[in-house]
């Protein structure tokens, strides 16, 4: 009895490891099944994801770079040989102090910069900004008055005034593009100006917000006008930080986008 009771023990314990084997042979079978059906359903649904998004973003890119280069607006350049045209049209907005004025694209930059240099405690006074054709030719016309008076024959009075005012058709001031700016404290158009701390503060921050000196000291040759460190010009922030970053007038920079 005692060897027939180790027997069926035996074959008791045999069948515990057998059922043991089996458990965790079936478990490790659906473990892996599931395993591999969630990669499947996981990377189907990785592709079908792909698939609804990408049209959309593929609208979307040309649009944008549609509209980077409507961005870019022609710089005009007016000067004794390239006079603007009679039919020339600008849109004007008068500015705070209620008489001067300015074409829209330089309103705000001007308005910003001249509210940035007032924080440090300095005062502008803009002494001409938009000048139509007829009072171009007036002040032109006074000049040379005056030249005359003072004893220059009219050809040197004519000559003498070409340097200090522009022709008309030929002034800046006509874009409403250029202001005269100087220190309410000093509101003389000479040498004197650039001492002053308003003058100072124009000439280091003016590209910041898209103006050039427009005359530079230096560059009489190529402007063919005497240096004013008064007259500001709006062209833009980008070109603005180039001409002043590299020392070129208006007239060099625009010559050298041609080539
Ligand atoms: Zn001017």
């Amino acid at each position: 009895m005692d060897k027939e009771k180790s027997q069926v023990k035996i074959k008791k314990g045999f069948r515990r490891v057998l059922s043991i084997i089996l458990y965790i042979s079936i478990t490790a079978a659906l473990g892996l099944y599931s395993f591999m059906l969630g990669e499947k359903l996981g990377r189907e649904e990785g592709v079908s994801q792909f698939q609804i998004q990408f049209p959309d973003e593929l609208e979307i890119f040309p649009d944008e770079e549609e509209n980077t280069e409507e961005d870019e607006e022609e710089i005009i350049l007016v000067n004794r040989d390239n006079p603007l045209p009679e039919d020339y049209e600008v849109t004007l907005y008068t500015l705070p102090d209620g008489v001067n004025r300015a074409a829209e694209e330089a309103y705000a930059p001007l308005c910003q910069m001249l509210a940035e240099g007032r924080k440090e405690g300095l005062n502008f006074e803009i002494c001409s900004s938009y000048r139509d054709m007829q009072r171009q030719q007036e002040l032109f016309d006074e000049d040379v008055e005056e030249l005359m008076k003072a004893g220059f024959s009219y050809e040197e009075a004519y000559e003498e005034a070409a340097r200090e005012t522009m022709l008309p058709g030929c002034s800046e001031h006509s874009t409403g593009l250029a202001f005269d700016i100087v220190a309410l404290s000093y509101q003389l158009l000479d040498a004197g100006q650039e001492k002053t701390a308003e003058n100072i503060w124009l000439q280091e921050h003016c590209a910041e917000y898209g103006f050039i000196l427009r005359y530079p000291k230096g560059k009489e040759e190529i402007t063919s006008i005497n240096y004013e460190s008064w007259h500001f010009r709006y062209v833009g922030v980008e070109a603005a930080m180039y001409m002043t970053e590299n020392g070129l007038t208006l007239e060099e920079y625009l010559s050298m986008e041609e080539t």
